[in-house]
């Protein structure tokens, strides 16, 4: 994201304004509930909306505002926006020795290294200096050369990032390497939300960071199903599907949401690793599963992957489902064979 695009953020924010609207609802059964909507704050660079219901306004803002740390704590250890978060010092001393982390940022490096085996290493959060490349471009508009990308790529492979699961540490193999959890970091920090939510006594909750969301247990209608909207890729301000979701994480990648236009031609911001170009063939990728990094990492995943492959990878692991959009202008849905029963007819 380049910083005309903060500034915009900032200032939509502040018009938006972080107002904590509790409503009362009567819940069936004759027991009162309530539920509050925590406004939309900026947390890792984009809007995150938390959505709590409880038994009293006090246990609905405690939820709020527990999720709202949650998001916040992950992405100071995470960011590869800032200089002092604990990713960005594995950044610069990984190679020299091993670097101990937190049990949260080796979860993550561990999962992403699973993710990375599932999937040819499609999904590879080594692809920090390409990605790199790619941000230049998006700041002063010149493509990366072939000889640049080259270099790049020999720093990429999640074989050369060695965990110690012992001493929770991580080291570099080659020089130069960088990690960028842009792709799996927001659903891990929605998956601990929810948890911090429902250890402040919520009855249920929606987190959503970007249009990455999880949500479990009663729904603001009290019949335990939130209702969920995909974005028409197009710009139309319609929803192309409404899903039905109960105590599910949702993600969706897509290069309309992020992407970078030089030389009348659009770049996305998800790599093949392979390749080091930017994924093309799909519009949009949506990921269903139990948690909000699973369907996080997949989505991402699926988009360097490609429909073909990239769905047979979902098919093949349990409880997840995908939903995409190809890249031509039909705006078709495919989808795995799951996905059907989340769709509201
Ligand atoms: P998402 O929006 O979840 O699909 O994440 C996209 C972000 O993940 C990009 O902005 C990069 O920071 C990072 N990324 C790009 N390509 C890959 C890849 N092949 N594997 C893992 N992360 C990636
Ligand atoms: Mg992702």
């Amino acid at each position: 994201m380049n910083y005309k695009t903060v500034r915009m953020l900032v200032s939509i924010a502040i018009i938006v304004a972080v107002a904590l609207v509790v409503r009362k609802l009567a819940a069936p059964k004759g027991a009162e509930l309530q539920s509050g909507f925590g406004g939309s704050r900026i947390v890792m660079g984009t809007f995150a909306n938390i959505t709590a219901v409880a038994a009293d306004e006090e246990t609905v803002e405690a939820g709020i505002e527990a999720a709202f740390d949650k998001l916040v704590e992950v992405d100071e250890m995470m960011s590869d926006y800032r200089d002092d978060s604990e990713l960005s010092v594995v950044n610069r001393d990984a190679f020299a020795g091993p670097v101990e982390v937190s049990d949260e940022l080796f979860t993550v490096l561990k999962a992403s290294v699973d993710y990375s085996r599932k999937t040819q290493g499609a999904f590879d959060i080594t692809v920090g200096p390409v990605v790199e490349l790619w941000r230049r471009m998006e700041k002063d508009g010149t493509r990366p050369g072939e000889e640049e990308l080259a270099q790049a790529r020999a720093r990429v492979g999640y074989e050369k990032l060695i965990l110690d699961e012992e001493n929770k540490s991580v080291r570099f193999a080659v020089e130069g390497m960088k990690l960028d959890l842009g792709g799996i970091a927001k659903g891990y920090a929605i998956d601990l939300a929810v948890e911090a939510m429902k250890k402040a006594g919520a009855a249920g909750g929606l987190v959503d960071v970007g249009g990455d969301m999880r949500c479990f247990g009663v729904s603001p209608k009290f019949d335990n199903i939130w209702r969920v909207g995909l974005e028409d890729p197009s710009g139309a301000s319609r929803y192309l599907v409404v899903l039905n979701l109960s105590d599910a994480a949702i993600a969706t990648s897509g290069d309309y949401r992020r992407f970078v236009v030089v030389d009348d031609k659009r770049y996305s911001h998800i790599i093949d690793p392979a390749t080091t170009a930017s994924a093309g063939e799909l519009t949009s990728v949506t990921v269903i599963a139990a948690r909000a990094m699973d369907a996080d990492a997949l989505a991402t995943a699926v988009s360097v992957m490609g429909e073909a492959e990239g769905l047979q990878l979902v098919e093949s692991i349990d409880n997840a489902e995908a939903i995409v959009i190809g890249a031509d202008e039909k705006l078709e849905l495919v989808k795995t064979s799951g996905a059907e029963a989340y769709i509201r007819r």
